[in-house]
């Protein structure tokens, strides 16, 4: 039964990347009946933040990834595993992996006459008692990583300095702590982001070092925006909170995540976590870039909102409804917004107009649809509606009427009735929006305009 973990850093928003290496790990250890770690590697006092880590909590909780799993365990901080870090340490200094070194960069930098040059050695034989502590890396032969993604990964032992693995102030460091940990939580597979794999021999001779085999080590492709640029938070939006806030159902959220990288071998794209999960192989991960387009995304939303069973679609619509809306005028329209609207926030201004005094107004609506001859169209329209039978059909027959009387086909003459009543050019169908507002409100609003 495999254990796997997800180790996230709490110094920012949950970024979509790390949910998609959480989701890889997630399906791993469903599939095998195994578990899934959260180890939170809050170990950077000056970055961290409490609120960052209950941020990555629920939203992983909302994308699943949740203590009512048998598969999910933890979470654990490694802020906690420090006398553990501690005690590897001092296992590799008594055993003569590790040494005492009590250079600064600069030092260093004046012997080697670089800066990139890395750490000569200097300390690897004084036998100093106090200091960094330094790993000591084979000085040839080449560390091999068999990664599951990137194949066979070879590196150079001479290119691999003597790495700091606990700083002069005692604190250990990542490179360390983190394989600390994963042997502590008996962690047989790595599943995580390409960034890392520059640590993975450094990582794995540190496995074998403390005595224990390595992990089965796989790095999974960057993401990239359109541009081809890495996924950045400052530049792109890569919050997973911001997603959901924004009203993406998880569903879609982790179907589209999953396909960052990985895909079924066929060519469904539109399938739900109890399909993939079982399908998910690390063997069929990418190794190029996965490219994280916006738009796809809103169309997997826009699919999986559809789907919905309508009571479903009405109570996730909840938080974007105001308290004070009517909510049996809502579930009269619900239907035809689920079929339009493509994340759940868009949902507000879809039915606002039934709701508000005035409709909203919106500049640019108002600049596309009034017109010359708009207002003759609005009043004749008005005159029409205070007669005509209440019913979507017959109030389309009126407006194709008073539009044919002015030779304007029904698409012309909708625009400025729409933006009349809805205050904006595009929104729910017409005249079942003028049936639901009814005919003194319908009437008013025609009017208003015309003043
Ligand atoms: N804390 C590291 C990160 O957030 C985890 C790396 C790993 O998964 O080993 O990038």
């Amino acid at each position: 039964m495999t254990r796997v973990r997800f180790a996230p850093s709490p110094t920012g928003m949950f970024h979509v990347g790390g949910a998609r290496s959480a989701l890889f790990n997630w399906a791993l250890a469903e599939q095998s009946g195994g578990t899934f770690v959260l180890r939170i590697e809050d170990t950077d006092a000056a970055r961290n933040r409490p609120e960052w880590t209950e941020g990555i909590i629920s939203a992983l909780a909302w994308i699943g990834i949740n203590g009512d799993s048998p598969h999910f365990e933890g979470p654990y901080f490694q802020s906690a595993y420090e006398q553990q870090h501690r005690e590897a340490a001092a296992k590799l200094l008594k055993d003569g992996r590790a040494y005492h070194c009590t250079c600064t960069r600069d030092e260093v930098k004046a012997r080697t006459g670089s800066e990139h040059q890395g750490y000569d050695g200097f300390c690897r034989d004084r036998g100093l008692a106090e200091g960094a502590v330094r790993f000591r890396t084979p000085d040839d032969g080449v560390t091999v990583v068999e990664d599951k993604v990137r194949g066979r990964v070879e590196f150079p032992n001479s290119a691999m300095e003597d790495f700091v693995i606990v700083r002069g102030d005692g604190s250990p460091l990542f490179v360390l702590a983190n394989v600390v940990d994963d042997m502590e939580m008996r962690i047989d597979r790595v599943v995580r982001a390409e960034e890392h794999l520059s640590n993975t021999p450094k990582q794995q001779l540190l496995w074998e070092a403390l005595g224990a085999e390595p992990p089965q080590w796989a790095h999974v492709p960057v993401i990239v925006n359109e541009k081809r640029q890495k996924l950045s938070k400052r530049r792109d939006k890569v919050a997973l909170e911001s997603y959901r806030d924004e009203g993406y159902l998880a569903e879609a959220m982790v179907n589209y995540l999953m396909l960052l990288g990985w895909s079924p071998g066929d060519d469904r794209e539109i399938l739900p976590w109890s399909e993939m999960m079982p399908l998910f192989r690390l063997e069929d991960v990418n190794q190029s870039p996965a490219f994280f387009d916006e738009k796809k995304l809103r169309a997997f939303n826009g699919e999986y909102i559809r789907a919905l069973p309508l009571d479903i679609f009405v109570a996730r619509c909840e938080p974007w409804l105001d308290p004070s809306w009517d909510r049996g005028v809502f579930g009269r329209v619900a239907e035809l917004a689920q079929t339009r609207i493509a994340v759940l926030s868009e949902i507000t201004a879809n039915v606002d107009f039934l709701f508000l005094e005035e409709p909203a107004f919106d500049q640019a609506s108002w600049d596309k649809a009034m017109k010359p001859g708009a207002a003759e169209i609005i009043s004749g329209y008005a005159e029409r509606l205070e007669t005509v039978s209440w019913d979507a059909e017959s109030l389309k027959a009126a407006l194709e009427e008073v539009g044919a009387e002015r030779g304007l086909k029904l698409g012309k003459a909708q625009a400025p009735v729409r933006v009349s009543i809805t205050g904006r050019t595009v929104g729910l169908p017409l005249f079942e929006s003028i049936e639901v507002l009814g005919r003194a409100r319908s009437l008013d609003r025609l009017r208003t305009t015309l003043t």
